[in-house]
């Protein structure tokens, strides 16, 4: 049964047993008539379908384990397929290669409220996206076909190769290289922080393909994709994080790996391009993770504060608390209108860049302002493991550093925002 079947097939149980949401008719858009075509902020009802769907997945079966797996850092494989069955992972693979074919929105949506129940699942999920993405971006029918098909025909992860070492983000130091002989690229270097590294069934890989240093790094790189059993390959222990534990960080190490050339994404050359041009399409979703995670902040801080009291009074009557309770739901609020705004560009076809980072930066930014936040009402409960808001400090750190770091979005903002004055 193809996963696209199998997950109509779920949602439609789940609509029996009154998971699905009370939604009426979607937001009609008055000009066009048509659902979600011009200025709304309503969404259509299969968007809160899959809202519902993440939502109670992430109440009922990731909360109550999530601080489980922080502790052990385990690998959280059961979400995994549950999420999997439900439809709430791989939601943009095209229906040609057996998927949903949803949009970057409908993805978004998703991703906030499985962030909301764990962002070390979130991230283990989201990394396949990031892995997948250049094969739905580059990738031609037999790729697509091959290795976004597999995807839905089981539970299997992916990886997005790219950081080493020796360059995060100055990407074009890549020093991976892959040399071609005959039909075969032979494949050396070592990648660092890969997330599901070790859980991966294939990756998408960036190597150097001209050894010329002059050579322009739209030009120098090739993508790869890369079965993850192929002989040479080394994955590297799993990384100690500060947060986000459950997830699987890896360094890989690559000798004398073969890859087809068919395996090639596009064309010797395209790789710097095809692995940038991903992001503009992961990066509204990580900052909706983003946003899940402070949401989250936000509303235990507030239940916090109405039990709490001090002075007579539950902590929330004082207004220092809640003016800060004001300034966290202020901050959730926009940075789940910037993710939207950057998710929407993308789903009407337009180059999304300048929204993509901002979502990204200022969602990064606010999930670590809200969870710090959290933890300040929570006083000395809020720096001890058995209260939640402490893992969200430490989960919320990562949102500033992977998918380029919050100073590197700031690049990216000032040439897009200045780029347009030159013009
Ligand atoms: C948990 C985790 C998961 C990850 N998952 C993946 C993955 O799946 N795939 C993958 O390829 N990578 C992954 N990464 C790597 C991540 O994308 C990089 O760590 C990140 O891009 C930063 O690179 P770096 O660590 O080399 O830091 P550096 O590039 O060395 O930066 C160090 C500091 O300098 C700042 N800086 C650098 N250059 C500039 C500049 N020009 N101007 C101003 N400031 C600058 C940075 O913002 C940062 O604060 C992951 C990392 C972590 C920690």
């Amino acid at each position: 049964m193809s996963a696209l079947r199998a997950t109509r097939q779920i949602l439609q149980t789940i609509a029996g047993r009154g998971w699905r949401s009370h939604s009426s008719k979607p937001a009609q858009n008055l000009a066009t008539g048509k659902p979600g075509a011009g200025f709304s902020f309503e969404l259509t009802d299969e968007q809160k379908e899959f809202q519902a769907t993440a939502r109670k997945f992430a109440a009922e079966e990731i909360i109550p384990v999530a601080a489980q797996y922080d502790k052990s850092g385990e690998y959280p494989v059961p979400l995994i397929k549950r999420a999997w069955e439900l439809g709430l992972m791989n939601s943009h693979i095209p229906e040609s290669c057996g998927g949903l074919g949803l949009g970057c929105f409908e993805a978004c949506l998703i991703t906030e409220e499985l962030a909301y129940g764990c962002t070390g699942v979130q991230t283990a999920i989201e990394a396949n996206s990031l892995g997948e993405m250049p094969v739905i971006i580059a990738g031609n029918e037999h790729q697509q076909k091959k290795y976004l098909g597999r995807m839905t025909e089981e539970p299997l992860m992916c990886a997005y190769c790219v950081t080493e070492p020796g360059a995060g983000s100055d990407v074009a130091g890549v020093k991976t290289k892959a040399e071609k002989k005959g039909d075969e690229y032979i494949i050396n270097g070592q990648k660092m922080w890969i997330t599901n590294g070790g859980k991966a069934n294939w990756y998408f890989l960036l190597a150097r393909t001209d050894p010329d240093p002059k050579a322009p790094a739209s030009k120098a790189f090739t993508g790869f994709i890369v079965e993850a059993d192929s002989p040479g390959i080394q994955i590297g222990r799993k990384e100690m994080n500060m947060g986000q534990r459950c997830s699987d960080t890896r360094g890989i190490v690559f000798e004398d790996v073969r890859v087809p050339k068919e395996n090639v994404l596009i064309a010797e050359g395209a790789g710097f391009k095809i692995a940038m041009g991903a992001f503009d399409k992961t990066r509204p979703p990580v900052a909706a993770g983003a946003v899940g995670l402070a949401r989250r902040a936000l509303d235990e801080a507030t239940r916090y504060a109405l039990e709490r009291k001090t002075f007579g009074k539950a902590i929330v009557e004082h207004q220092a608390v809640s003016f800060l309770l004001a300034e966290m739901a202020m901050k959730v609020e926009l940075a789940r209108m910037a993710y939207q705004r950057a998710a929407w560009e993308v789903d009407i076809g337009r180059r999304n860049t300048y929204y993509a980072s901002i979502a990204k930066a200022f969602a990064g930014d606010i999930a670590n302002q809200v969870a710090t936040d959290a933890v300040q009402i929570f006083g000395g409960n809020g720096f001890n493991t058995e209260y939640p808001v402490e893992k969200l400090m430490r989960d919320a750190k990562i949102y500033q550093i992977y998918e380029g770091t919050a100073q590197i979005q700031r690049m990216i903002i000032a040439r897009e925002h200045v780029g347009k004055f030159k013009a």
